[in-house]
């Protein structure tokens, strides 16, 4: 019997003991950054135990915030201050990626009247006259309601000269064409899709209507925005913000 036999077969080398360590992935369920709302680094899985891609766990236990509200944060971090303090702004929603210290005034739609100034306004029938408010944001809420043109359209009629809107719906960028619900789930009655734009350009045409991309840093997960404004310097200045900006519409000038 020759040791040849006894030797076990020849095996492929074993890999390396010596961890790789520039390759080591990084330990599941943590997040990859900082919450850039209130810089918490304790992150919890979302709804039904949800995590977000390579397993990074959304939600923020600092803040409570989701991968939606962050993208929110990302964009307006990177194009304020700019000349918010001057601005009054009206929120739809309770984005927590907006501040409204950032702004000379801010007001939640919502609100519930206990202050003269703050009585609750609707979305579809904005009560203020037209061009009588600086910024309007709505994140999240179109989705939210039986028809959501009239709203685009009230938006679009209350934002001043030198003034814009932001709209957030959840994850356009995801499918074709918008699918409405036959039977409303969690409040949604809708989820848009890439058509949602056509449907921008269609309501507000003497509006530029400008596509931005944000990314949630903790989880890398990236989003789609729209600002809406008339001021062609504003629209140019997000050109230069490093968002990715897409005309959706470039405005006429209505005769
Ligand atoms: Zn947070």
């Amino acid at each position: 019997m020759s040791a040849k036999t006894t030797k076990p077969p020849a095996r492929r080398q074993a890999p390396p003991t010596k961890p790789e360590v520039a390759d080591a992935p990084r330990e599941a369920g943590t997040a990859l950054a900082p919450c850039n709302i209130c810089q918490g680094v304790a992150f919890k899985p979302g709804p039904n135990a949800r995590m977000v891609g390579d397993n990074t766990p959304p939600l923020c236990a600092g803040c409570g915030s989701f991968e939606r509200h962050r993208i929110v944060r990302h964009i307006f971090d990177k194009i304020r201050p700019h000349r918010f303090a001057t601005l009054n702004a009206l929120q739809f929603g309770r984005d927590r990626g907006i501040a409204g210290g950032w702004f000379r005034s801010f007001r939640r739609a919502d609100d519930d009247g206990k202050s003269e100034t703050a009585a609750p306004l609707s979305i579809t029938q904005i009560a203020l006259p037209d061009a009588g408010m600086d910024v309007v944001v709505c994140s999240y809420v179109l989705e939210t309601l039986p028809d959501h043109r009239p709203a685009l359209r009230e938006i679009g009629r209350v934002i001043s000269d030198h003034g814009f809107a932001f709209i957030a719906v959840q994850t356009p960028h995801s499918r074709a064409t918008t699918v409405e619900m036959a039977r409303p789930a969690d409040g949604r009655y809708r989820t848009f899709g890439r058509d949602f734009e056509a449907e921008l350009a269609a309501l507000l045409p003497d509006l530029h209507v400008i596509r931005v991309v944000g990314q949630d840093p903790a989880t890398q997960v990236e989003g789609w925005g729209y600002f809406i404004t008339m001021d062609d310097e504003f629209a140019a200045y997000l050109f230069e913000r490093g968002l990715r900006a897409k005309f959706v519409n470039i405005r006429k000038i209505m005769a």
